[in-house]
This record gives structure tokens, sequence and C-alpha cells, in this order.
């Protein structure tokens, strides 16, 4: 019975060990599941920890005939149900579909009369995510955010309603510092204007005189020298760039020596002293809005300034007005605020800016690594855990119920079991 179970509720089923009582774990999301427990049913417990209202503090037992009926009904139901605020290409679509039931509402509004039975949210885009939206899914455990920037999910509303955050740190550090390189490289050698200029109808010989700024041999200095800002330096390493820094705090004196980076605790000093400068920071109050015009002037006259992490870590009124004075030679970005820019922006009309459409990620290994954390977060939650990557796991586990006591061996027939014995993982 024990392994039907394994074999039948996997990956849901954390049944108690050899000699426990058989307990199944089942995940929140089941109600009409439920039915079937009581009145002799397994020792029953939602993934969340919570004995179900129907079944009482204690776990009843179950007869073999109702938890056969209990694990056919469970297999024919066996997809937790999330939401999405859009779908991914079919490739990796196929890996959420394969363990999930997917509605998609780009409002991340639930299914009509099913609110109750989402238990995660796959955040695909950059929708805001606050306690309205949250609140919209009585049962929601997870949002689970497909990239490591969360600045569009108001934690603080998450974990006050006892809902994991959870981000996919790390999958996309190379495949963005490649795109913060793309960046500097055009910026610096005038390849979006030059390919403008090649294509032009009256295009007939480039002039002489038109120099860009030599990349090899520069300093660079590097805002938030973490996971991307970390690949990005030993990609300028590679082009024999002074690698410099400005973190709020050191990194490790082994990182510093293997990047040979230079720490600058002045960021106005990091500005004053690169011919380059990349934005890789997070976007957090601290942050937003940290190069503003006092900063913008702290840019020499052929500075290339790069930014990766988020249109709001710029002042962009400043910036403007600094572009079109002239005062610093490129602001090339992948990321802009708001995002798009309207169409009328001044920005979007200056030869001196560089726009990527938030590409930094956009590799379908990059994006498929992103998919499968971003699944791994939602499937440890289903299992009762706290998901591997989170903002706030410690938080919300600490608010989370006790586990509810494990029952004692089941006797012969139907009663409520005993409490005490094992303990089953949740
Ligand atoms: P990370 O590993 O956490 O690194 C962040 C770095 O920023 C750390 O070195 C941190 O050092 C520094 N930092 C944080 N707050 C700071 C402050 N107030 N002043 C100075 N430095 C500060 O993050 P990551 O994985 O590299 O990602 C960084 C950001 O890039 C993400 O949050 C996201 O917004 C953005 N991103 C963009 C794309 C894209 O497609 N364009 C893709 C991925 C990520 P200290 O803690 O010592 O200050």
């Amino acid at each position: 019975m024990r392994s039907l179970c394994r074999s039948v509720l996997h990956p849901y089923d954390v049944s108690a060990e050899r000699g426990a009582p058989l307990v199944l774990v089942l995940p929140a999301h089941f109600p009409a599941i439920w039915a079937l427990a009581p009145g002799g049913g397994a020792a029953v417990r939602t993934a969340d920890r919570s004995d179900h209202p129907d079944l009482g503090s204690s776990a009843t037992r179950c007869t073999s005939s109702n938890l056969i009926a209990l694990m056919a009904a469970l297999s024919a139901h066996d997809k937790p149900l999330i939401v999405m605020d859009s779908v991914f290409v079919p490739a990796m679509q196929k890996l959420v579909d394969e363990r999930f039931e997917v509605h998609v509402s780009a409002e991340l509004d639930p299914p009509s009369d099913r609110a109750d039975e989402v238990f995660g949210l796959l955040i695909h885009g950059h929708p805001t995510v606050n306690s309205a939206i949250i609140s919209k899914f009585p049962k929601l455990k997870i949002v689970s955010n497909f990239g490591v920037g969360c600045d569009h999910i108001v934690t603080s509303d998450a974990t006050s309603l006892g809902v994991f955050v959870a981000n996919t740190p790390g999958a996309m550090s190379e495949a963005t510092a490649d795109v913060a390189l793309a960046l500097l490289l055009a910026g610096a050698r005038n390849i979006v204007p030059g390919d403008k200029l090649a294509r032009s109808p009256g295009y007939a010989k480039v002039d002489p005189n038109w120099f860009g700024v030599e990349v090899h041999g520069s300093r660079i200095g590097i805002v938030g020298l973490g996971r991307i800002g970390q690949a990005i330096a030993r990609r300028a390493l590679a082009f024999d760039m002074k690698v410099q820094y400005h973190n709020r705090s050191r990194v490790s004196e082994d990182t510093e020596k293997r990047l040979q980076a230079e720490y600058k605790s002045s960021l106005e000093e990091l500005l004053r002293d690169s011919d380059f400068v990349v934005l890789a920071v997070p976007c957090n109050p601290a942050t937003e809005g940290m190069i503003g015009a006092e900063q913008l002037k702290c840019l020499g006259p052929d500075t290339i300034l790069v930014n990766i992490g988020r249109g709001k870590l710029v002042d962009h009124a400043a910036l403007t007005a600094s572009i079109e004075a002239g005062s610093f030679y490129c602001y090339a970005t992948d990321v802009t605020e708001p995002e798009p820019l309207p169409r009328e922006h001044p920005l979007l009309r200056s030869d001196r800016v560089i726009i990527s459409p938030h590409v930094g990620s956009a590799t379908l290994k990059t994006r498929s690594r992103m998919a499968r954390m971003a699944l791994d977060n939602l499937g440890a939650v289903i299992s009762g855990n706290k998901p591997p990557h989170s903002l706030n796991g410690d938080e919300v586990e600490s608010t989370t119920p006790a586990p509810a006591p494990t029952p004692a061996p089941a006797g012969p027939g139907p009663g409520p079991a005993a409490e005490g014995g094992g303990g089953t993982p949740t």
C-alpha cells in the first residue's frame, strides 16, 4: 500500500517512515478530494501543514477501499493549479504543463469559481504583484518570479499574507553580462548609428574623422559587483580593461584578486574614474534614482554609461537633460522607466542613446534554465517545503502554523488516530 501510495501520489505524497503510520500529505488544492477522506480516510494532512477542517484536528484512519478511491480521485486531478500572466514559448511551456494545470490571465485573475484552488502564481513578465492581487487567491502559497529582479513584487505584502516570493538567481547572470558587453561595445564603437549610416540611401563613404571610444585598456566601473557584475568583470578582463567597482560592502579578497578589481567606497569617485560605467544593482528604494543629476555630472565627455539593472536606477529627467547637453558620450541600456518609453520620449530621438528591449536573459537556454528554477520553487512549496530560492522564506516559515501532530499507528477499523509518533515531512 505504501509503495502504491508513493507511485500514485508522486510527487506529493510524504508517507511515514517504515514502521510508522501511513500519512498522506496532500496538496491543499484538492477541495473535492476531501469528501472521500472522512469517515475512514487516511491520516491526511494538507501540504501547508494544516489539517483539513473537515477532518478535525487529529487525523483519521483509512480503509483500503476508500484509500484507493482517494488515490484514484487524486490521480484524476493530479496537477496543481497555477496562474501565469503570459505563456512561455512552446518548448518551455511544455515543462510547465507537465507539472501544473495553468490558467493564463494578463491581469492575474483566477479562473471563475476556482480561486481557492490556485496555490501559485508564475510571473513571466513584470506585472505588479501586491496585496490586491494576492488577495484574489485565498489559498495562494507562492509567487514564483521568472527572473531575479523582483521590484515589481511587493514582497512585504506577500510576507504579511504568508505567501512565499521566489526567484531565479544566477540563472541569467552570464547571458545578461553578454548583453552588457554588447551594449558597451556598440556604444563605444558607434555600431548603431554606423549601421543606420551604412544602410542609408545617400551613403557614399564614412567620415574619416568620425571616431569611437577605445575599449581595450580602458577602465570599467561596475556598480554592483554581484552575480551579473562579476560575470561582466570577467569579460572586461578579456578586453584588458581595469576593473573597478562600487558595492555597499567589499567582495571577498579572493574575488577581488581573481577579478583584479579595485573597490571604490564612493560611487561618485567610481563615476569620475571610469571610462565605462555599468549599472548592475537591484532596484529598490535605496538604489532608485542612484544616478541623478549630481552623479551624471561626474561622467567625462567620453564616458559610456551602460544599464542592465533597471530603468529606475537612473533619474530619466536628469538623464535626458544630460544627453541633450552632450555631457557624456552615450547611454546604452537594456532597461528604461517606464518600459517601453512613450514613443515621443526625447531619449528615443538621440543618437547618443542605445536601447535594447530588456533582453538580458533572452536566449532559449537561459530562459529554459530560469523556467526550471521557477518550477522547482513552485514544486517545493506544493510538497510543503520552503522554495529553494526565496526572498522571504524564513519569515513566511516562521509564521506558518507548526506541523500537526503525527498520528499513532493505525489500529484495525476506522477511528481517530492517536497523536504522537515519528514526524512526517511536510
Ligand atoms: P546580486 O548578485 O544580488 O548583485 C547585486 C549587487 O549590487 C551586489 O554586489 C550588491 O552588493 C550591490 N548592491 C545592492 N544594493 C546596493 C546599493 N544600495 N549600493 C551599491 N551597491 C549595491 O544581483 P544580480 O543577480 O547580479 O542581479 C542584479 C540586478 O540585475 C537584478 O536585481 C535585476 O534587477 C537586474 N537584472 C536585469 C536583467 C536584464 O534582463 N536586463 C537580467 C537579470 C537581472 P552589496 O550588497 O555589498 O551592496
